[in-house]
């Protein structure tokens, strides 16, 4: 008798303002360590917990670079599921919405130390931990005790180091310092046609 795996879905939730190589590092190591059929880089619509801190650059910007970073890589895709969903992005709603689509399929959240540290402040964070897997990918600077994650079916995935994030890429375009290499060419040449981050 052959016994069906069910789907495995992974949700990489992120502002992603723009997304970088630490991301993208992450996200195909991620993908593979856990066995995920596919991984979804959800670009969030609007990120709740950062607004009124900084500008942000429009939903769809940020999800026109998401794309092209993953255009042909094997697994990962873009997600705009909370673009189209308008109005806060709550992973929770994304969660609901995956399983409303396939009841069958696993729902696999993954995140970052530093994003692991505070998912006790999630919208409706008990729920959450109860419908998901959760997999934590380590972060320069980041640290999450485990035992504050006892509500969580957790496991712990080593990537790459990389000390890299969005906020000093948009500091890198300020002070005039070079992206190459920590984001894709197409990525430098967006944002300096679109003027952003100055
Ligand atoms: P910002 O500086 O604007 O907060 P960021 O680089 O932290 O941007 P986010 O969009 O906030 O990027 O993060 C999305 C997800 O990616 C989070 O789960 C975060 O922990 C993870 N992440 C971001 N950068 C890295 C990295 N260098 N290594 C591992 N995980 C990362
Ligand atoms: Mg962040």
């Amino acid at each position: 008798m052959i016994i069906a795996r069910k789907r495995r879905i992974g949700i990489f939730g992120g502002t992603f303002d723009p997304i970088h190589v630490g991301h993208l590092v992450a996200a195909v190591n991620a993908r593979v360590a856990a066995d995920l059929d596919e991984l979804l880089l959800v670009v969030s619509n609007s990120p709740w917990q950062k607004e009124g801190s900084r500008a942000i650059t429009p939903a769809e910007m940020r999800f026109l670079l998401v794309k092209d970073a993953v255009l042909g890589v094997d697994g990962l895709s873009a997600s705009d599921i909370e673009i189209l969903r308008g109005g806060s992005s709550f992973t929770i709603d994304t969660v609901e919405e995956l399983n409303e689509a396939d009841p069958e399929v696993e729902v696999v959240l993954v995140v970052g130390a530093d994003a692991a540290a505070g998912l006790a402040t999630w919208h409706r964070y008990e729920e959450l931990a109860k419908r998901v897997e959760l997999v934590v990918v380590n972060r320069p600077g980041a640290f999450v005790e485990p035992a504050t994650l006892s509500d969580w079916n957790v496991s712990f995935v080593e990537v790459p180091s990389l000390a890299v994030s969005s906020t000093e890429i948009r500091q890198r375009v300020a002070d005039g310092r070079p992206l190459d290499f920590l984001v894709s060419r197409h990525t430098i040449e967006f944002i300096a046609s679109n003027h952003l981050y100055r």
